[in-house]
């Protein structure tokens, strides 16, 4: 019985003979089943409540670590811009008051722009 994951880089459903590549890990793992915590492919999982794992398929896995170098780039240009490294050491640093409150909020906004 095969099963099937959700490849998040176009969103489409595909057929998994049993092991996937996941975010990571540099072999592919065993898939198991997300009710029963045993190997998907042993024995029958149609009682269990098993959801789709998001797993990336094989022709997408370059793209998809590709857009994960570029993301990884783009934010250490703004994190270079915005002076984050610097900024975090110094609000970790500072006691607890108003300034430290300040550029914490300062650094979470940022984050989350
Ligand atoms: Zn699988
Ligand atoms: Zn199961
Ligand atoms: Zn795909």
């Amino acid at each position: 019985m095969s099963h099937r994951h959700l490849c998040d880089v176009t969103g489409h459903l595909w057929e998994c003979d049993g092991t996937a590549f996941r975010l990571g890990h540099r072999e592919p793992s065993v898939c198991v089943c997300h009710g029963c915590r045993l190997p998907l492919e042993q024995g029958d999982h149609r009682r269990c409540k098993n959801l789709v794992e998001i797993v990336v398929c094989a022709e997408h896995r370059d793209t998809q670590l590709r857009r994960r170098q570029e993301a990884e780039r783009k934010f250490q240009r703004r994190a270079a811009e915005f002076g984050f490294e610097q900024k975090w050491k110094r609000m970790k640093a500072l006691p607890v008051g108003p300034e430290k409150d300040a550029l914490a909020e300062e650094i979470v906004k940022w984050l989350f722009a």
